[in-house]
């Protein structure tokens, strides 16, 4: 796997288990079953990206391939998390940082990414 995809599966694992501690009480590295749902979700939408290695962070792309309610979780859980990152994983929570303020993809080259992805492989 390469390198970029690895550090963002540690990222959203991290964000996970801070907002699963905080909001659910389990202790320090576990995960509720619905945070966990979650999670191998993030990890499955990785897996598709199309974008890769290249990929910007989700908050930036214009394909958003997460189904709306998962979206929406997704969003809660970073947005709790996301500050809390530079405490306890202070290296992924800049280099996360640094990825927000990439260049993403120009519509139109996105849009036909999006549509060819989306036709290829019903994801949503
Ligand atoms: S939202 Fe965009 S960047 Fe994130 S996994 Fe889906 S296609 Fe990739
Ligand atoms: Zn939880």
């Amino acid at each position: 796997m390469h390198r970029r995809m690895e550090r963002e599966r540690k990222t959203i694992a991290a964000m996970s288990k801070i907002y699963c501690r905080d909001y659910h009480g389990l202790p320090d590295g576990n995960l509720c079953p619905s945070c966990q749902e979650l999670l191998n979700y993030a990890y499955f939408r990785l897996e598709k990206c199309p974008y890769q290695e290249k990929k910007p962070t989700c908050a930036n792309c214009p394909i958003h391939c997460y189904k709306p309610e998962m979206r929406e979780r997704v969003r809660a859980m970073m947005r709790y998390a996301g500050p809390r990152m530079l405490l306890r994983h202070p290296i992924l929570a800049v280099a996360h940082l640094l990825d927000g303020r990439k260049k993403v993809l120009p519509p139109g080259k996105a849009e036909s990414v999006s549509k060819r992805v989306l036709d290829k492989t019903n994801i949503r």
